[in-house]
């Protein structure tokens, strides 16, 4: 399961950004809820811009899932391991 790590990874990027613990929280109800496919809104368009923005790409490479979302440009490496 990939997810999880998804999730710890995206929620590190929000508190990078300083996202409050409720925009997490309503990030976290809206990723859970959504019921668009692909299912990983883009955290920084959710939370900042107030938009969806679709996972655009996810691809496993080198031990790396790079996540990209194509109509903001925001892309997050993750680790695969
Ligand atoms: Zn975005």
């Amino acid at each position: 399961m990939i997810e999880p790590q998804i999730l710890a990874a995206l929620l590190g990027y929000l508190e990078h950004r300083n996202a409050t613990q409720e925009q997490v929280r309503k990030y976290i109800r809206y990723w859970r809820s959504s019921p668009r496919d692909p299912s990983v809104p883009c955290p920084i368009c959710y939370t900042f811009r107030g938009r969806h923005s679709g996972l655009a790409a996810l691809h496993e490479k080198d031990g790396y899932m790079p996540l990209v979302w194509h109509s903001c440009n925001e892309t997050f490496n993750i680790s695969a391991q």
